[in-house]
Parts: structure tokens; C-alpha cells; sequence
């Protein structure tokens, strides 16, 4: 599986950190994981295939990762490249997404659903298991961050795996979840003295790792107050002020 990155920051409008989108690949197809007000742009910028996009993962429903998919469908059923696609699009989420989705498509009659080619919206539970893509396993477990929230775990076949927390505050079972996972990509909003407890701190994403024993952890959703900080310099000033004792 190949990971884009395509946004790593939050809600907070910021210079250089999109909000959250990550674009996946696997075998079976592509997968964009979250879809952020700048997931579209993004897409295009990376120069990545969104006309071809195969389906979509919303972690829950606030707007820094579901904001965008309106105007991703508006942007589809316009742009000259997908007006040959024939392919279904499929959208999972949290339950309440059709609901959701189509108060927003009628409060306006944009018929989004309305385009060349068929979109479903799938509704999935706390704790599924399913098909996300053909050979990408998923499943889902629940975070404490929102009541519909989700964390998901992709694997294919016998190869490569991937967490994603999206938002969440700090519980072991999340640690459990990614036991082992290839690719631990966690949120870790803050540096320190979080102010709430529906998302995680440097200490709890380290805690995390500690105990999912990932082979590698990608740290996002990271709000302005991690502008400047460079771990490993942290880490190497610490390193120096403690050999200044010795
Ligand atoms: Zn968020
Ligand atoms: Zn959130």
C-alpha cells in the first residue's frame, strides 16, 4: 500500500497544513481516508487520479474530515474528467451519513447523488468487519472523541496493514486495535497540557506506540502549537542539558 498524506493539520485555517486527507492504495484501488474542505485541491496538486477515485472513508462528522465531500461531488459531476467514468464511487461512514448528506444535498437541490455513474453511501458500525476495497480488510472500533467516531484498520491479505485513528482521546483499546500494524498514522493534536480529552498529546501517541508495537507512527491532526517544534532537536537539546550535569 502507498500513503499520501494530504493534509496533517485540524480545523484551524493554516499556511501550510491542509486538513485531514490521506490518500491510500492498494491493490484493490484507491482510498481516500477522511475528506477535509481541502481534500480536492489537495488531490489535484499532488497530481493524484480523484476522477478515478474508488472510495471514500469518513471517520466522523466533524467538518475538518467530512467537509469536503460535497464539494467533491459537486466538483465531480461537473469536471470534464469524469464525465466518462461509468465505475460506482462508495462512501462509508459513521451511521446518520445518509441523513446527514442528504439534508445538505436538498437544502439546495444540488442532486449530488444525481451523476454519470452510481454513488453509494455505506452506513458501518462501531465495530464492523468488511470489504472496503476488493482484498482490503477493514475493521472499525470505536475512539472517545464523537459518538459516531471510528478508528480503522486496513489490511491486505497477508501483506501490508495500516491504523488510522482519525480524532480520538487515549485508550488502551486503540492500542490493542494496532497491535503490530505496519503503519500506526495517529492523530496527536498537541504538544502537551491538552485542554480536552477527546484527542491525544505527545505523551498519549507515545504511550500508543509503546503498546501497539507499530513498525513505524505518523503523527497528524497537529494544531498550530506544534509550529516550529522539531522533536529531534528537542530531543538532542535534552540529551546535551543532561551530559551539562555529568
Ligand atoms: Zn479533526
Ligand atoms: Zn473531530
Amino acid at each position: 500500500m502507498k500513503l499520501v498524506v494530504l493534509g496533517s493539520g485540524t480545523s484551524v485555517p493554516h499556511p501550510q497544513r491542509a486538513s485531514a486527507a490521506y490518500w491510500l492504495e492498494s491493490a484493490g484501488g484507491s482510498l481516500l481516508l477522511d475528506i477535509s474542505p481541502d481534500a480536492a485541491h489537495r488531490m489535484a496538486q499532488e497530481g493524484l487520479d480523484w476522477p478515478g477515485l474508488d472510495a471514500i472513508w469518513v471517520s466522523h462528522f466533524h467538518l475538518d474530515h467530512l467537509g469536503g465531500l460535497a464539494p467533491f461531488l459537486f466538483g465531480m459531476k461537473w469536471a470534464p474528467q469524469t464525465q466518462n467514468r461509468s465505475k460506482p464511487l462508495r462512501i462509508f461512514g459513521p451511521a446518520g451519513a445518509k441523513t446527514l448528506f442528504e439534508a445538505f444535498d436538498g437544502a439546495n437541490n444540488y442532486r449530488l447523488l444525481e451523476q454519470h455513474f452510481t454513488i453509494e453511501i455505506i452506513e458501518v458500525d462501531r465495530s464492523a468487519e468488511f470489504e472496503i476495497l476488493p482484498g482490503l480488510r477493514a475493521r472499525t472500533v470505536s475512539p472517545p472523541h464523537t459518538h459516531e467516531s471510528m478508528a480503522i484498520r486496513l489490511d491486505e491479505g497477508e501483506g501490508s496493514s495500516l491504523v488510522y485513528t482519525s480524532d480520538t482521546g487515549y485508550a488502551d483499546e486503540i492500542a490493542d486495535f494496532a497491535k503490530g500494524v505496519d503503519l500506526l498514522l495517529t492523530e496527536c493534536s498537541f504538544r502537551r497540557n491538552k485542554p480536552v480529552e477527546t484527542h491525544l498529546e505527545l505523551a498519549d501517541a507515545m504511550r500508543l506506540a509503546h503498546l501497539a508495537e507499530p513498525k513505524r507512527v505518523l503523527l497528524t491532526h497537529l494544531y498550530p502549537e506544534w509550529d516550529g517544534c522539531d522533536l529531534r532537536g528537542t530531543r538532542h537539546r535534552r540529551a546535551s542539558a543532561a551530559l551539562s550535569y555529568l
